[in-house]
């Protein structure tokens, strides 16, 4: 590692010692870009990087609620703006037990390089909170997203920072919040993406980032001399990414043969039934484990983890953070797995994507590879500001070219520093250098 990037780590370690997802993000795109720092000495003079590794602002907040026995509940809100040098902050909520500072701002830290790998002019933020939204009433969700929203909408706005979904924050959340904050601001603006069809939703959007993963898997594999047809795929997670990566990489001839949610995972050798799974996961909120009961000759096992056991050509972890660690990615390359893409955000430990490179296997990186959901929400904010609303075809098609864009200049980032075929380091040096030159131009802020 170039000697001033080390000392910036080493810096970070010291004071954000017990942020591990936040560490773990920041070595793996630190140690990518150091190559570039040595050919950029000016950057040190300039301290950008000390200045690229802080969030420019960090929102905490109280989000007190009732719940439906009458009780006050408390959760905790965060919003992490992380980096605004090419553009409004722009970045997910999610709400899971699991959230705090760290995780929030890892994803914070990795959606700078991925708004800026779409070529659109997004900068980097994330938020959310541990409240749960599993097996709470809809009045529960309503409440608690009136709540958040009623200390968020002073933080954000259309040329601010545009929030969006994530983990536990689809149509329905989308709606209480957009809700809340105009009736708070009087203002009828695009400052949510994500939003339904029917107050300023685009087209597209729901499906964007796992139609938009199996467009940057197509396009790798192509590079490579391959293609989806034919192939059998693992897939995990069961939500929004997992859904529309299943429909897409079936539509390109892959058979997917298992998925899952926190509980465990399915196997349906015939190829999995969609439609089943958009009834029980979209419709009854159900659990992945009601397949089996409703697919003749599918197997449901308990805990989701050993889904990496099941052989595969192709591996699409669409769940959570390090969802694939080392065993995973043994038991992969032992079944002659060929392709894995991330449509989670850092689903792979360091070990395993490690070891995934080291056995030859093409591995998209999540930054890159799931970029077409934040992608296509600047698709929606160019059109909430145009007051227009393109088709599905119009968007899709944007989507499909972005996506392409972004391989293109991954592919071309990694050969540029002598790492041809590595589009971890590809990803990360592409992102970074459109962000360090914005940042270069606009002096020490
Ligand atoms: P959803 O809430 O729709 O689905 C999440 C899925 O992952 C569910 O099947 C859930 O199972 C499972 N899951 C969540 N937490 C865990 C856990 N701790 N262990 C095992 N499984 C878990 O979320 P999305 O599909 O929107 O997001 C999935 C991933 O994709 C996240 O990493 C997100 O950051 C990333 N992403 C999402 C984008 C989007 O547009 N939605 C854009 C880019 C990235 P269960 O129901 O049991 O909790």
């Amino acid at each position: 590692m170039n000697a001033y990037v080390q000392k910036v780590y080493e810096g970070l370690k010291a004071r954000n010692a017990h942020e591990t997802e936040f560490l773990q993000a920041a070595y793996e795109i630190l140690t990518s870009i150091s190559p570039v720092f040595d050919k950029h000495p000016e950057f040190e003079k300039a301290g950008l990087l000390d200045r690229f590794v802080e969030p420019e602002r960090v929102i905490l907040f109280r989000v007190p609620w009732i719940d439906d026995k009458g009780q006050v509940q408390v959760n905790r809100g965060y919003r992490v703006q992380f980096n605004s040098a090419i553009g409004p902050y722009k970045g997910g909520l999610r709400l899971h037990p699991s959230v705090n500072l760290s995780v929030i701002k890892f994803l914070g830290f990795e959606q700078i390089l991925k708004n800026s790998l779409t070529g659109l002019p997004i900068g980097g933020g994330k938020g959310g909170s541990d409240f749960d939204p599993k097996g709470k009433s809809d009045n529960e969700v309503m409440r608690f997203c009136q709540s958040f929203m009623t200390e968020l909408y002073r933080y954000i706005g259309k040329d601010v920072d545009v929030p969006a979904g994530d983990i536990g924050v689809g149509a329905r959340e989308i709606g209480f919040l957009y809700g809340q904050y105009k009736r708070i601001t009087g203002l009828y603006e695009g400052v949510l993406t994500g939003k339904g069809l029917t107050y300023g939703g685009s087209l597209a959007r729901k499906e964007a980032t796992g139609f938009g993963l199996c467009y940057f898997l197509n396009a790798m594999l192509k590079r490579n001399g391959l293609s989806a047809e034919g192939k059998r795929v693992v897939i995990s997670g069961s939500g929004n990414v997992a859904i529309y990566a299943c429909q897409k990489i079936t539509q390109m001839g892959g058979k997917v043969v298992a998925m899952s949610d926190s509980n465990g995972y399915i196997v349906d050798e015939n190829g999995i039934n969609l439609d089943v799974v958009k009834q029980i996961k979209e419709v009854e909120r159900g659990r992945i484990r009601e397949y089996a009961d409703r697919v003749p000759g599918s197997v449901y096992t308990e805990g989701c983890r050993q889904i990496w056991t099941v052989k595969c050509d192709i591996a699409l972890p669409c769940a959570t953070q390090n969802e694939l660690d080392l065993e995973g990615a043994k038991a992969l390359v032992a079944n002659g797995v060929i392709a894995v893409a991330e449509g989670a955000n850092m689903p792979s430990t360091l070990d395993a994507t490690s070891y995934l490179q080291e056995n030859k296997v093409l591995f998209g990186p999540a930054k890159a590879a799931n970029a077409g959901g934040v992608a296509t929400s600047a698709l929606e904010m160019s059109q909430n500001s145009q007051r227009l609303s393109w088709s599905f075809d119009e968007v899709d098609s944007k989507l499909k070219g972005i996506m392409e864009n972004i391989f293109a200049s991954v592919d071309s980032a990694a050969r540029e520093y002598g790492s041809e075929g590595n589009y971890v380091v590809g990803a990360n040096i592409a992102g970074f250098l459109k962000v360090s030159n914005a940042m270069m131009a606009q002096g020490a802020v």
